[in-house]
């Protein structure tokens, strides 16, 4: 079997959802999708296909790493040339799948679970009280997840929500005054109340905070038993991580921003943190995402997938999540959009009960409807064309 082209779309998901279909001589197709590449990862697969037309698409690690190093003064470490790859990787895992006959998870050595926990990303404003927080936490657990994750970060908004309290602030500075910690602490509450036993919470923050906020607000969410408390810190500083960590028992998430296995080495060998949070269809793709929960189970970190694509890019993740022992969980971010369940040729939504069950369907197992999807058309770029 041979590749005979490579072609692309693009639609408005979160930013953008950018989809790679890998066409054979064998009538065989695979569909990946890749994120927050941009308009410059379509760029650089138009220019990677002229190295792939003709060749073995079963050689998926040998393809990638063999693209990479070919391209390594273009960003072979991190950034969209690596998002590109992941794109074009996750198409060969679902060709490779569908030729087989086989979902990816028996490629990638077989199944640790038959279903993966998700927790859903939801929208809690700085101003709410008690009241609204409970709406938004009682439509999550409507909807049957077990586990949600609020963003908690005020720096950007505090000139908005400080109505006359407190001193100016500068966004740039990282620093949290009185006012913004007790707020943040005051939103986990009323979340964590409104939760109960029914949802476990984790809490976003965005790296807006130096080490002594971010310690400071680490310790005092402590008794809130927190999923994991993301990004307190800035994540390119893996020390800054790692003293945030050390200084609290609220367990400290990052990675979302990272690369291959290269970039996930030092947080954890270092053990800078608790949880990891790579971004499969972004970050080096299925085969990478494995390798890298691999090298964090070592150290007995969990690894929990930050998540944005569509049901594709979700179910693809959920591969790698279910042939690593140390998956904890995945996200979720489409609650209050239809594009969810009308793009996918099955309509219906594949969490159920707060759970993706993977079925035995050939390679993802999960089909793009491209009329429904073409709707969604990224403005300024092409539909699968040669
Ligand atoms: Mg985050």
């Amino acid at each position: 079997m041979k590749i005979t082209a490579v072609k692309t779309a693009a639609t408005l998901g979160h930013g953008m959802h950018l989809w790679v279909k890998i066409e054979t001589d064998a009538g065989i197709s695979g569909l990946g999708e890749c994120v927050h590449g941009g308009v410059q990862a379509i760029a650089i697969i138009h220019e990677l296909r002229r190295h792939l037309v003709g060749r073995d698409p079963f050689a998926i690690d040998a393809l990638f790493e063999e693209l990479r190093r070919g391209h390594v003064f273009d960003g072979g470490f991190a950034g969209a040339l690596i998002t590109a790859l992941t794109g074009i990787e996750i198409a060969l895992w679902d060709l490779k799948g569908k030729a087989l006959g086989v979902p990816v998870y028996e490629l990638l050595g077989g199944k640790f679970r038959d279903s993966i926990w998700v927790y859903a990303d939801c929208q809690v404003e700085p101003s709410m009280e008690f009241g609204e927080i409970q709406r938004v936490v009682e439509h999550v657990l409507e909807r049957g997840f077990t586990a949600l994750k609020i963003d908690v970060d005020l720096g950007a908004y505090t000139h908005d929500y400080r109505r006359g309290g407190g001193i100016p602030k500068d966004r740039f500075n990282y620093t949290a005054d009185a006012w913004e910690h007790e707020r943040m602490v005051a939103l986990v509450e009323m979340v964590t109340t409104a939760a109960g036993k029914d949802a476990a919470v984790a809490v976003d923050v965005h790296t807006r905070l130096d080490i002594s906020s971010a310690i400071r607000l680490a310790r005092d969410l402590e008794r809130f038993h927190l999923l994991w408390l993301e990004e307190p810190v800035p994540p390119e500083n893996v020390a800054a991580m790692r003293e945030v960590k050390q200084a609290t028992s609220t367990p400290i998430c990052t990675g979302e921003n990272l690369y291959l296995r290269h970039g996930f080495r030092e947080l954890i060998v270092q053990q800078a943190a608790d949880i990891i949070m790579p971004d499969i269809p972004k970050c080096g793709g299925l085969s990478e995402c494995r390798k890298i929960a691999n090298l964090a189970e070592l150290y007995y970190i969990p690894f929990a997938p930050h998540n944005v694509s569509s049901p594709i890019g979700t179910m693809a993740s959920a591969h790698v999540c279910a042939s690593v022992p140390n998956f904890l969980v995945l996200e979720f971010h489409w609650l209050h959009r239809d594009y969810w369940t009308t793009i996918t040729t099955e309509k219906t939504d594949i969490i159920k009960d707060g759970k993706i069950a993977l079925s035995d369907r050939p390679g993802i197992g999960v089909e793009l409807d491209e009329t429904v999807a073409r709707q969604y058309q990224y403005p300024g770029t092409t539909w699968f064309a040669d």
